[in-house]
């Protein structure tokens, strides 16, 4: 059977763009990479207290896939933890049904219906759409 990689619905952007550990020289350090659907496999299971069943119909998957995705995440993180690396959050295979943005200026992080070209907080042009195009089947 040919492996088809199903894309893996994200509710929301993470906050940030990573964490970086106390008392690390910055020459010295190293980062793990969350994908962006192991954050959400961390977020739905662990903050929000779903079952994985219950996450897995979220995100659209298979429960073996979310296990294997949440299981990734948190051997990412322990390993930042215990190693002192930082965790960057990028990357991935998901869809969403809107559109990510972050404002280079001042970090604010927007959910839009529609693509926009300046940021709602301080009206910079200088913002990055986080996300691929949103999920087909929505308007715009
Ligand atoms: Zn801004």
């Amino acid at each position: 059977m040919p492996n088809r990689r199903r894309f893996r619905r994200i509710k929301m952007p993470p906050a940030m763009e990573g964490f970086k550990p106390f008392g690390i020289p910055m020459r010295e350090l190293e980062s793990v990479n969350l994908l962006f659907e192991e954050y959400e496999a961390l977020r739905l299971a662990d903050y929000e207290n779903l079952t994985q069943e219950e996450a897995a119909a979220k995100m659209n998957i298979s429960r073996p896939t979310f296990t294997r995705l949440y299981d990734k995440a948190r051997k990412s993180i322990a390993k930042a933890f215990v190693e002192g690396k930082a965790i960057i959050i990028q990357g991935g295979t998901y869809i969403t049904d809107d559109y990510w943005y972050r404002c280079e200026d001042c970090h604010e992080t927007m959910i839009t219906v529609k693509p926009t070209k300046n940021c709602r907080k301080c009206d910079s042009d200088n913002i990055v759409q986080l996300n691929e195009k949103p999920v087909k089947g929505k308007k715009n």
